[in-house]
């Protein structure tokens, strides 16, 4: 890896600790754009997608909308608000023995899940 790749992941991965708040591709983008304007889209996109492999962050695929980037690689739940698309963390402890109580007939040996719940945001309430 050159040098000049080594500092625009490291620029990636500050946007996504900085922004905190799950945020898409589009708003890494914009927030590097700021202050490194010469930095492409493609090479955001790129280096998101990277460092989500390498687990520095944790990609949130999510339904109907763009991906989310999370700084919080831990286990934890998410919150989609389905009118503005924003993404929460849900403020509770992790479900330890949720693993052992999940019955498989496929004879899976499971490896890692995702929770996402959807709702309406109190900003969208409001509304
Ligand atoms: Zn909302
Ligand atoms: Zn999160």
């Amino acid at each position: 890896m050159t040098q000049r790749n080594t500092i625009q992941k490291e620029l990636v991965l500050d946007a996504v600790n900085h922004l905190h708040n799950h945020a898409t591709a589009d708003e890494v983008y914009e927030f590097i754009q700021a202050t490194h304007s010469h930095i492409s889209k493609g090479t955001v996109y790129r280096n998101l997608n990277c460092l989500a492999e390498e687990g520095k962050i944790r990609k949130l695929e999510i339904p109907n909308g763009p991906d989310r980037f999370d700084h919080i690689c831990s286990t934890h739940y998410h919150i989609h608000c389905c009118k503005c698309g924003r993404v929460f963390d849900v403020d509770m402890e992790e479900v330890s023995d949720l693993r052992d109580k999940v019955k498989d007939k496929h004879g899976f040996n499971f490896l890692n899940y995702d929770i996402m719940f959807q709702g309406i945001c109190p900003d969208c309430q409001k509304k």
